[in-house]
């Protein structure tokens, strides 16, 4: 489409160009009716139909088996990582810290109950996954993991086998990047912002067998024994960007499912790694084993140069590469809808760009 810039945002991020033609052509008027998603009562056979539409379409998409519930929940990730020990920590929990968001469902946690950080990679600037063999369990109601470290650029590329204990992962930043085996999980949430769409919502797949009544303290919109008794809607949920959810599943199950923007994904990533590995002006963050296909992350020579980087970027069309202020540096987010046009484009940008300032 015409005058669209490149956005490496981390979240909200860019949309598909099919999904945002398609949320234009209904603004007005939605299937013939001649309204909008966003003015439509959300206990109308209209709404209700979009809304069971796209629960079956992310069943579909992510192959997930009929004894999980999915969940469309307020409150962002952030609201569901505190949601998360208020109804499944009944006496201790393992997290294991690999970046913030995991830190920070850590730090909510210990709230609850008693939580044991059995891994924390703070020495090494948090550059690295945990290999499997470093990890071991307690005997605990769950563990918590962070599959994809948005600001820190690194990614689990395996997951831990916890046996009985179930696992808990924020995929905020992953969600339907590529193939996971939801049954490897007891719980999996995400804020939409990335892959899933736009702000507002936060999805919920969990495993019916742990929906249990939650911590007396809970706030009714938290618990998930009445968000599955009330099928999300014990209040107005997040009306539009459900719908606009639903259109982001259909884009990926018309261009192939997961399999396929895993391929995309693989490819996009790989240009900008291999063009790091082969010259000597940036640095990548993260160690080689645990690198995000999502979220790159680099440093030039000189934090001036960092900044220097972003800005001259945004004048050729590669916008919001500047990274994170924890971490400073550059951040690249190809997530789902980045074409690899885009990864192409700012891997010429870096290429003069170190010519120009060696
Ligand atoms: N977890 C991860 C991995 C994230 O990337 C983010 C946001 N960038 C959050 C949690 C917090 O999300 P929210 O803003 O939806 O609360």
């Amino acid at each position: 489409m015409e005058n669209r810039v490149y956005n490496f945002a981390a979240g909200p991020s860019m949309l598909a160009d099919e999904v945002l033609i398609q949320l234009k052509e209904e603004l007005f008027n939605y299937n013939g009716t001649g309204m909008s998603v966003m003015e439509m009562s959300h206990r109308s056979k209209l709404y209700l139909d979009i809304f069971n539409e796209t629960k079956n379409d992310l069943k579909k998409l992510m192959n997930i088996p009929d004894e999980y519930e999915i969940f469309f929940m307020h409150g962002g990730a952030t609201g569901t990582f505190a949601s998360v020990p208020m109804n499944l920590l009944k006496n201790k929990a393992d997290y294991i810290v690999t970046g913030n968001f995991s830190k920070k469902a850590a730090q909510e946690a210990e709230k609850y109950g008693e939580v044991k950080v059995i891994y924390d990679g703070k020495d090494n600037n948090y550059s690295k996954i945990p290999s499997l063999d470093e990890l071991e369990f307690d005997d605990c109601d769950y563990v918590h993991l962070c599959a994809n470290n948005t600001i820190y650029g690194t990614e689990w590329k395996e997951f831990p086998d916890t046996g009985n204990i179930p696992l808990v992962a924020d995929m905020s930043s992953d969600i339907l990047s590529r193939r996971i085996n939801v049954s490897d999980f007891g719980l999996i949430y995400a804020g939409a912002q990335k892959n899933m769409g736009i702000a507002g919502l936060s999805v919920v797949i969990i495993r019916s067998d742990l929906i249990k009544e939650p911590n007396p303290v809970t706030p009714s919109i938290l618990s998930y024994e009445l968000t599955r008794k009330n099928d999300s809607m014990l209040n107005t949920p997040s009306t539009y960007s459900i719908y606009v959810l639903g259109k982001v599943l259909k884009w990926l199950l018309d261009l192939g499912g997961l399999e396929e923007i895993e391929r995309r994904n693989i490819e996009k990533a790989n240009l900008l790694y291999d063009y790091l590995d082969n010259q000597d002006f940036y640095r990548p963050h993260a160690d080689k084993g645990s690198r995000s296909n999502m979220n790159v992350t680099f440093t030039t020579p000189d934090p001036d140069l960092d900044s220097l980087f972003a800005s001259k970027a945004a004048e050729n069309g590669l916008l919001n590469l500047k990274g994170h202020r924890l971490v400073g540096g550059i951040r690249a987010s190809i997530y789902n809808a980045m074409p690899i046009d885009g990864v192409r484009k700012l891997v010429d940008f870096m290429n003069d760009f170190a010519k120009e300032n060696r």
